[in-house]
C-alpha cells in the first residue's frame, strides 16, 4: 500500500519530513500517481552515517541470511509483478506489459544474486617461497551510493542493489525524482526483508541538489551510477577526488546493420522493436539504422508500414504498444531533434509529430527519418525518444565504419545471413554487447552488461562480473611459522 506521502528511508526508519513533491502519469498530467518527501542533504549524510554503522554487522553476515533476504525481495517483486508493473507503467510512461516486464525482470536479479550469494569463492595457491601459502579472498567494497535514471525505475536499482546486498556492502540509493514512487515500492519490499536496519537507505530528490551531496561525499566508498554522460563526468570527477570507486552507465547511439542477404522480416522486426519499444527511451534503442544500398529501398517501404501500424497510447490500454514520452521537457526535446533533423536536410519519412489523444499526455507519433547521414547532429546525438535515422550505406565495410562512427558504444547489432560477416561484425563492432539477428535492445541477467567509449566507464555490470566492482580483492601470505 503507498502511504498518502512516500517517506525516505533512512535507518530502517520512514523519514517522514521535508518539501512534498508530486508524482505525475506522463500519459494523463492530471492524474497523481503519489506523492513524497524530498530529502535534505542533512537526510543524505544521516543515510551515510547509517550505511557506515550497519557495514560491519552486514560485511560479517552469513551467507545464507543474505540469500534468505535477497530471496524475499526477489520472490515479492515477481508475486506482485501486475500490480507493481501497473504502477510503473502509469508513472514512466511505458505500456502496462513492459512495466510488468520490468518488475518481474527485477525480481529474477534478486534471485540470481540470492543465488550467488552461495557461490563466493576464493583462490588459494602456493607461494614462490616454500613454506608459505596465497589467499586470495574478497570483502565489501564498503557504503555504496547508487544513483539511478528514470527509464528503469526499478530494473537499474535491481540490478545495482542485489548484487551490492549479496557481496555484503551497505548502500545510499538516489533514485530518479520523475519516478519516486516506483523506487518507494522496490525499497519498502526491501525494508520488509529483514535486512538489518541501516544496510540499505533511499533519498528521494533532485540529483543537482542530494545527488551532488552523495557522490561528491567522502563517506562514500564506491558509487554506481546510470544516467547521462554530462551527469557522469561529473559523478567520475567527484569519485576520484575522494579516491571512490566509479561505475557509470550512460548514453549511447546504438546502430542496427542491415545487409543485403537480411532476411527483411527479422530486420523490420529488430528496427522497430529496438527503435520505438520503450518509447525509444532505453540506452540500448537502435537510433541508427545502416542499411546496405541494394536492400535500402525495400527495407525502408517495410519499416514505414510498419511503424505507421504502430499504437501509440495510455499505458494501461491493452493495444497500446508506445506509451508516452516520460516528461514535457523530454517531449520538446525530442520535438526540438525532429526539427534539427529537417534543417539539416534529412528527410522525415513518418511521425515526429506530438499527437493529442484527448488527454493532456505527453504522446509523440514514432519517428523514422531517412537520407541521413553520419554527421547530422540525429545521428551523433543520444536523443532518447522514438526517433530513428536511416543511413545508406554501399557495402558491409561502410556499414561497419558507420556503426563505429560514434562516441558512444553500449550495444550494436547486424542483420545478415553472411556468416563471414556477422563473424566479423561482432569481432570488431566497437560496442559492449552484440547482436546478430536479434534487437539492440533486450538483454539476459546472468551475463555482463554495459558499453564502451562514452558510455560505460568502470567495471561490467550484472552477472558473475558485478562482483568486480561490489569487493575488493584481498591477497594475504600465510606462514605456518617454524
Ligand atoms: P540523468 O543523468 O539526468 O539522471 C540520472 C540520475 O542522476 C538521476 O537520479 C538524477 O537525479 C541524478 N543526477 C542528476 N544530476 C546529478 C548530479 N549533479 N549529481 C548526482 N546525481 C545527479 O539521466 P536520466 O535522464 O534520468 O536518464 C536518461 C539517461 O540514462 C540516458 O542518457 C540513458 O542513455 C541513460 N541510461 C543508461 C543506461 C545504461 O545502462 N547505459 C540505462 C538506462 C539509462
Amino acid at each position: 500500500m503507498i502511504p498518502s506521502i512516500c517517506g525516505n528511508l533512512i535507518n530502517g526508519e520512514w523519514i517522514l519530513k521535508g518539501d512534498v513533491s508530486e508524482s505525475r502519469n506522463p500519459c494523463n498530467v492530471s492524474e497523481v500517481i503519489g506523492k513524497f518527501h524530498k530529502a535534505t542533504n542533512e537526510d543524505v549524510e544521516t543515510a551515510l552515517d547509517a550505511a557506515q554503522a550497519s557495514l560491519d554487522g552486514w560485511a560479517q553476515s552469513g551467507l545464507e541470511q543474505r540469500k534468505a533476504i535477497l530471496d524475499f525481495i526477489g520472490d515479492e517483486l515477481i508475486e506482485r509483478c501486475d500490480e507493481i508493473g501497473a504502477i510503473l507503467a502509469r508513472e514512466e510512461g511505458k505500456p502496462f506489459a513492459e512495466g510488468r516486464g520490468e518488475t518481474y525482470r527485477s525480481g529474477q536479479f534478486f534471485q540470481y544474486y540470492a543465488a550467488e550469494c552461495l557461490r563466493q569463492m576464493g583462490e588459494s595457491t602456493p607461494s614462490t617461497r616454500p613454506g608459505v601459502d596465497v589467499v586470495v579472498t574478497r570483502e565489501p567494497v564498503g557504503v555504496v551510493a547508487i544513483i539511478t535514471p528514470w527509464n528503469f525505475p526499478i530494473a537499474v536499482g535491481a540490478w545495482k542493489i542485489a548484487p551490492a546486498l549479496a557481496y555484503g556492502n551497505a548502500i545510499v540509493l538516489k533514485p530518479a525524482e520523475v519516478t519516486s514512487i516506483s523506487a518507494w515500492i522496490l525499497a519498502d519490499i526491501i525494508n520488509r526483508s529483514g535486512l538489518p536496519a541501516g544496510v540499505f537507505n533511499m533519498v528521494m530528490g533532485s540529483g543537482r541538489v542530494i545527488g551532488e551531496t552523495l557522490s561528491s561525499s567522502p563517506k562514500i566508498d564506491a558509487i554506481s551510477f546510470t544516467g547521462s554522460v554530462p551527469v557522469g563526468r561529473g559523478i567520475a570527477r567527484n569519485a576520484v577526488e575522494n579516491m571512490a570507486r566509479v561505475q557509470l552507465e550512460m548514453g549511447s547511439k546504438n546502430a542496427l546493420v542491415v545487409l543485403n542477404d537480411a532476411d527483411l522480416d527479422i530486420a523490420v522486426n529488430c528496427a522497430v522493436s529496438g527503435a520505438f519499444f520503450g518509447t525509444g527511451q532505453k540506452c540500448t534503442a537502435s537510433s541508427r539504422l545502416i542499411v546496405e544500398e541494394g536492400i535500402h529501398d525495400e527495407f525502408v517501404k517495410r519499416l514505414i508500414t510498419a511503424t505507421e501500424a504502430l499504437v501509440v497510447g495510455d499505458s494501461m490500454d491493452p493495444k497500446t504498444q508506445i506509451g508516452s514520452v516520460v516528461s514535457e521537457r523530454q517531449l520538446s526535446q525530442n520535438l526540438s531533434y525532429i526539427q534539427k533533423g529537417i534543417d539539416e536536410g534529412a528527410t522525415l519519412a513518418i511521425g515526429g509529430q506530438k499527437l493529442d489523444l484527448g488527454n493532456d499526455g505527453y504522446f509523440m507519433s514514432p519517428a523514422v527519418f531517412v537520407d541521413t547521414t553520419s554527421d547530422m547532429t540525429i545521428n551523433r546525438e543520444e536523443i532518447f525518444g522514438p526517433i530513428t535515422a536511416v543511413i545508406k550505406v554501399k557495402d558491409y565495410d561502410e556499414a561497419l565504419a558507420v556503426s563505429n562512427d560514434t562516441e558512444f558504444g553500449l550495444t550494436s547489432g547486424i542483420v545478415t545471413n553472411s556468416l563471414r560477416n556477422s563473424i566479423h561484425f561482432q569481432k570488431n563492432s566497437k560496442s559492449g554487447c552484440v547482436m546478430v539477428n536479434l534487437a539492440t535492445a533486450g538483454t539476459d541477467y546472468h551475463v555482463p552488461f554495459g558499453g564502451r567509449k562514452s558510455s560505460s566507464y568502470g567495471p561490467r555490470e550484472q552477472g558473475t562480473y558485478a562482483k568486480e566492482f561490489y569487493t575488493i580483492v584481498k591477497t594475504s601470505y600465510i606462514s605456518a611459522g617454524k
